[in-house]
């Protein structure tokens, strides 16, 4: 069975193939497919927005398809960035704007609880679905550290390790981030 990933995220093909490898003959980038297909996520909720995205890729290519969405939710802020953390600023993908606008959204504030989320939707071709989430736990600190990683990591303070998820090595956030404990997840419900 082929399973195609609704994006072209090399980073995240890595971490999809290593957990769901042993259970699909193949693995595809939406480039390695051959589909050119942007998805308006409009979605309300990181799922809502993973499974559209899933849902399309797999009616245009009557696939298995997989897709995710993630984020960062901040407990003092409601929420927040939740579903808008690429865009927080109002340019989509700058990290360094979120983070600034980040910091001061909690300046003085002392609860500094944070989690990263990660919705998984795989749709079959016949429009059944399996989804999964996945969490990690953590607090915002009080200046960028670390070089590692990406958006809102130099923030991301593990409390049991007291380093940021920028100070930890790749292979190392990938065994305990969101998306491994979604994608592991999604692994179970498919067996
Ligand atoms: P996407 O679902 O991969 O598009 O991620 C949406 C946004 O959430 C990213 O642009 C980042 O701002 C944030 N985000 C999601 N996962 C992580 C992570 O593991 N580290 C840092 N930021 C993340």
């Amino acid at each position: 069975m082929k399973l195609i990933i609704a994006s072209n995220n090399a980073h995240k093909l890595v971490e999809i193939k290593a957990i769901l490898g042993d259970v699909f003959d193949e693995i595809l980038s939406l480039k390695e497919a051959g589909i050119e297909h942007e998805t308006i996520e409009d979605g309300n909720t990181f799922m809502e927005n993973a499974e559209k995205k899933a849902r399309e890729i797999a009616e245009i290519s009557g696939c298995c398809a997989l897709a995710d969405d993630s984020g960062l939710c901040v407990d003092a802020l409601d929420g927040a960035p939740g579903i808008f953390s690429a865009r927080f600023s109002g340019v989509h993908g700058d990290d360094e704007a979120n983070n600034r606008l980040l910091l001061k959204k909690l300046e003085g504030v002392e609860n500094r609880k944070a989690h990263y989320t990660c919705a998984m939707a795989l749709y079959r071709p016949d429009g059944s679905k399996v989804t999964a989430e996945g969490y990690l736990y953590g607090e915002i600190g009080f200046e960028e550290i670390g070089e590692n990683g990406f958006g809102y990591d130099p923030l991301f303070v593990l409390p049991e390790l007291q380093k940021t998820t920028a100070q930890i090595s790749p292979e190392e956030k990938n065994s305990i981030s969101h998306r491994a404990l979604a994608l592991k997840e999604l692994l179970s419900k498919l067996k």
